[in-house]
């Protein structure tokens, strides 16, 4: 089942536009942990999620402090050559920080806006109005984010007290998943009674069960033509929150629901905020939507391999693509989409080096101490001795240069 397609948002900084639906690739964002006063900090993180892949990237913008630091960021990062999109995360007070500073409402490419916690009362229409006459007087694009952690309580009240009404009431979940949608896309109505143009609107609906995220985007796309951000809430850490992700995502995703995604990755201490990017460029990959990276295909290894070679080899290669991606990208045009394969014996490892662009076949236990190298599907030479490594490295960059290098 494919989505009726979407509008089109854009998201432009200087010459770089991201389109947000209507046909665009999905796009892949992030969001930063530093402290946003912390201008150097933040732009360098900016920085390091935007090299790893991230086409947008949102920052907190919480205080009048965070507000002033958003231009020297977005300065910093110009200086830098980075031009990716700062998306401005905004809560409780983002009306009165779009309005007091100009240059900081200036600066952002898009603003998240929460309409859970806009404000009560006639105060909420009031603020609500203030945010998307700055998002107008800037041009710039909204997304309408809910989220069921801080879902409009007025609302949800209000369909609660409907629901008792029903001659048989909706289970309270149910419930929850409307409210969620009436939050999203009554703000998005009321933005464009407001005038706000209808494509520059994205919406989210986040939560963090995955088959509660599957129900609530399946019902958001069948109500809403506006483009749709993807991702689960608070998805926990390390494997836990990959596999959620993963599972979550690929379900709408490959149903055609979802415009961009984000991976809520909680870091382990001391772990890359980039993580979530290399999560999230992973889906898109393995679901043959996107590519950001050559992808590695490496073997589980059995007692077939009792050493821990063909491991080393197999990361050893994974992280030398993705440290040279950064600078591959405009230089080897294509070369995303290259398959190297690492193999650890003779079982599979001739005819899976075959199926990709470069492989090897390196030797499991018994076999003789050689590692033939597998080029666009023919046996091209054998590797031997204790530098195995850096000559099938030296291997991979010749073959790329050769393939992907500028032609003259
Ligand atoms: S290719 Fe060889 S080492 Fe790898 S899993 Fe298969 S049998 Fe085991």
């Amino acid at each position: 089942m494919k989505k009726n397609q979407s509008l089109q948002a854009r998201v432009v900084w200087g010459d770089r536009v991201v389109t947000v639906g209507g046909g665009a690739p999905v796009r892949l964002q992030s969001m930063t942990n530093t402290d946003t006063t912390d201008v150097i900090g933040t732009a360098i993180q900016v920085k390091e999620l935007a090299q790893a892949g991230s086409e947008m990237v949102r920052i907190t913008v919480n205080t009048p402090e965070a507000a002033q630091a958003v231009p020297a960021i977005r300065e910093q990062l110009d200086r830098m050559n980075i031009d990716v999109p700062l998306v401005g995360d905004f809560h409780f007070n983002g009306h009165r920080l779009l309005t007091d500073y100009p240059e900081c409402a200036q600066a952002l490419s898009k603003y998240r806006i929460n309409p859970g916690n806009i404000g009560k009362g006639d105060k909420r229409d009031r603020q609500f109005a203030m945010l998307i006459e700055a998002a107008m007087r800037w041009d710039k694009a909204i997304r309408i984010g809910v989220n069921w952690g801080s879902l409009d309580q007025e609302l949800l009240g209000t369909m609660m007290d409907e629901n008792r009404q029903r001659a048989t009431p909706w289970d309270a979940k149910q419930v929850m998943y409307e409210a969620l949608i009436a939050s999203a896309v009554g703000s998005a109505q009321l933005a464009e009674q407001l005038g706000m143009p209808a494509h520059q609107i994205i919406l989210s609906c986040k939560v963090s069960g995955v088959q509660d995220l599957v129900a609530v985007y399946r019902e958001l796309a069948r109500r809403a033509n506006y483009p749709l951000h993807l991702g689960l809430t608070e998805a926990g850490m390390g494997t836990k929150g990959t596999v959620a992700s993963s599972v979550a995502l690929g379900i709408l995703l490959q149903e055609g629901i979802g415009d961009t995604i984000r991976v809520s990755l909680t870091p382990a201490p001391g772990e890359a905020r980039t993580q979530e990017v290399v999560v999230a460029s992973e889906i898109l990959q393995a679901l043959g939507l996107r590519h950001f990276v050559p992808s590695v295909t490496a073997c589980p290894g059995c007692g077939r391999t009792t050493s821990t070679t063909f491991q080393e080899l197999a990361q050893q290669i994974d992280e030398f693509l993705r440290k040279s991606m950064p600078d591959w990208r405009t230089r080897f045009p294509g070369v995303e989409n290259m398959k190297v394969a690492v193999m650890g014996c003779i079982v599979n490892g001739p005819g899976e080096s075959k199926h990709a662009d470069i492989g090897i076949s390196l030797p499991g236990t018994g076999e003789a101490p050689a590692a033939p190298v597998y080029i666009d599907g023919e046996k091209r030479m054998t590797l031997r001795g204790a530098s195995i490594a850096t000559e099938f490295q030296t291997v991979v960059e010749n073959y790329i240069q050769q393939r992907f290098g500028a032609k003259n």
